[in-house]
């Protein structure tokens, strides 16, 4: 059974460069981010990932 990593959807506080990885503050591992419009600029969380 696959689990989704506590890290998914995490907003991070700084802004990474689009298309990059970041690394999750979970699980360590590298991850995608992404990135959506909000009122006060943009929005980068932590893509959605399966926990180890
Ligand atoms: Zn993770």
């Amino acid at each position: 059974m696959s689990q989704d990593c506590a890290g998914s959807g995490h907003e991070l506080p700084q802004e990474p460069p689009p298309n990059e990885a970041a690394t999750c503050p979970e699980c360590g591992r590298e991850v995608r981010v992404d990135v959506a419009e909000a009122d006060d600029g943009q929005r980068v969380t932590v893509e959605r990932h399966q926990a180890v």
